[in-house]
């Protein structure tokens, strides 16, 4: 478990000092590139830098404000012995799934239909393609 909380504060830094640059100047280009490279989980940001490069702005604070919360919130929940139990159901989050989006809080089953509720929820689909970004 410390692998993961270790995991949680990195992603956390690293979405929070993201989240402080595009909030003071959203139009920085090649912002994207200085990120990356030091990064560990470089791939797994891949897919938002993608969109960025097209589409810097408020879609992507909104993604990053989205993940600091929930970043803290699992941060809460590791705290309280939670962690890796699906908010729902209650059922154990498999740890593919934690491994792939470490800050996730339902099943996949749950998270369905969550995002069948409304957009608003769709953030882990958002984390995993562009399909967030087409409101
Ligand atoms: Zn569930």
């Amino acid at each position: 478990m410390d692998d993961v909380r270790r995991r949680l504060d990195q992603d956390l830094n690293t979405a929070a000092s993201r989240l402080r640059q595009l909030g003071w100047a959203v139009a920085v280009d090649g912002l994207s590139g200085a990120i990356g490279e030091n990064c560990p989980f470089a791939d797994e940001l891949d897919g938002i830098q993608a969109s960025e490069s097209r589409e810097i702005g408020f879609a992507t604070r909104e993604l990053l404000l989205e993940r600091v919360n929930r970043l803290s919130v699992a941060l809460d929940r590791l705290d309280e012995g939670q962690y890796g139990g699906c908010v729902e159901c209650g059922e154990p989050i498999s740890p593919a799934r934690l491994r792939a989006v470490p800050e996730v809080q339902a099943c996949v089953r749950c998270q369905d239909r969550l995002e069948r509720l409304g957009p608003s929820r769709s953030w882990t689909r958002a984390m995993s393609s562009d399909d967030g970004q087409s409101e």
